[in-house]
């Protein structure tokens, strides 16, 4: 996990998984010269730590459905704000999908039983 870099204590800036740190949109949608619209053109996104890989998008941030936008559970991130001592999602079974495809609700597509921080 050397590409983690700690900046505060609740969160950590990662290299944008999108557009795998080009800074550009990888599927260039709008044109090849477009921005990464995960990490405006950054490189970096800073994600909340502790965090869980996005089961729905298995940690890519591409959704599985239509395959060229940002997952819709983890916005492109590929990691989920989790605890960790969070177990697996009984809806979904850790799978981070439901029934038609689309991201659990219950656990927002991580796979793991998130519990509501109060
Ligand atoms: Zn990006
Ligand atoms: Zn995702
Ligand atoms: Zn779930």
């Amino acid at each position: 996990m050397g590409w983690f870099r700690e900046k505060k204590a609740k969160e950590v800036e990662i290299t944008c998984t999108f557009c795998n740190g080009t800074g550009r949109d990888p599927f260039t949608i709008m044109s090849p010269l477009a921005t990464c619209y995960v990490c405006n053109g950054k490189k970096k996104v800073r994600v909340a730590s502790p965090n869980v890989r996005c089961s729905y998008c298995r940690g890519m941030g591409v959704t599985p459905v239509g395959a060229r936008n940002a997952c819709l559970a983890c916005h492109g991130i590929g990691f989920i704000p989790a605890r960790e001592t969070a177990e697996t999602c009984l809806t979904c079974d850790g799978t981070g999908e439901d029934k038609i495809g689309l991201y659990c609700l219950q656990c927002h597509g991580s796979g793991k039983a998130v519990p509501l921080a109060v």
